[in-house]
């Protein structure tokens, strides 16, 4: 068992904001010198938003990986109408606000001895990118896999990072899956919850990490049952 770490309340910076389209932004946070967060791979902060006098909190899965001590970053889609996502779009690099964490118990475990396939639309790929640099980084051997649905071929977050990652690691496939592709697309196409009995027909040695909205995890989770997984081999974080 991985020994609980202390949430605690720390200050960042904004160092760098990168748009991938479809209202979906990376924020890279900094923590003033010499401080860190310690935290796991596949662990939320809650940010602290100041709004009309208050404080309002939202949780915000960790999408880099613990190894990089100076910063914390973040994969952001907007929400029509929604308090916090609307002031994350009014920031600038260089503003400051708050983090509370960490929080949360989507993780892996010491010994990762079965294939992880994780499966994410939309900003649940965050948890997934610090656990799979996290891995790569330690050295993991093991099979990975990685099925990520986005709708459109031009706004697919860290595309280039994982194909790069996945070229130079033979265990990584990485595996984009469009909703809306246009023809010149040559991946998958189709909801991610169709790539199970496709790809992962097998439930032997492996377990399905799921991330993202509650409709996406339903249905994963559906098709996982339907080709054998039991339980204990699917698990997933919710983000509403
Ligand atoms: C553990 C955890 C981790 C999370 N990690 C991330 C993450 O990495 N990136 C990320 O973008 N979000 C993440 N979320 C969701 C996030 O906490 C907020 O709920 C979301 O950003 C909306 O906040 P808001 O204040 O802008 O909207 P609110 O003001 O809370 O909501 C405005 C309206 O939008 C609806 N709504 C809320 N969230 C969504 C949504 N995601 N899609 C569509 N409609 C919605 C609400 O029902 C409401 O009607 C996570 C949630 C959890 C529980």
């Amino acid at each position: 068992m991985a020994e609980k770490i202390e949430p605690r309340v720390l200050d960042v910076t904004v160092s760098e904001i990168v748009d991938f389209g479809n209202e979906t932004r990376h924020f890279n946070l900094r923590f003033p010198p010499g401080v860190e967060m310690t935290f796991l791979p596949g662990q939320f902060v809650a940010v602290l938003c100041p709004q009309a006098g208050k404080v309002i909190r939202r949780a915000y899965s960790i999408a880099s990986p613990p190894y990089d001590k100076t910063d914390l970053a973040l994969v952001i889609k907007r929400v029509d109408g929604g308090a916090v996502t609307n002031w994350f779009w009014d920031l600038k690099v260089g503003d400051r606000f708050q983090v509370h964490g960490p929080y949360g118990k989507f993780i892996l475990p010491q010994t990762v001895d079965f294939e992880p396939v994780f499966v994410a639309t939309g900003t649940g790929i965050a948890p997934f990118r610090s656990m799979i640099l996290s891995l790569l980084k330690n050295g993991h051997t093991g099979k990975i896999s990685l099925v990520f649905g986005v709708r459109f071929e031009n706004a697919i977050p860290y595309h280039a990072e994982f194909t790069e990652l996945a070229a130079r690691h033979p265990n990584l496939s990485y595996i984009p899956t469009l909703s809306r592709p246009t023809p010149s697309w040559k991946g998958e196409t189709g909801y991610v919850q169709t790539k199970i009995a496709k790809l992962f027909a097998d439930p032997a040695g492996r377990k399905i990490y799921i991330c993202g909205l509650g409709e996406m995890i339903r249905a994963v989770c559906d098709a996982g049952a339907q080709c054998g997984y039991a339980k204990d081999q699917i698990l997933f974080e919710k983000y509403d």
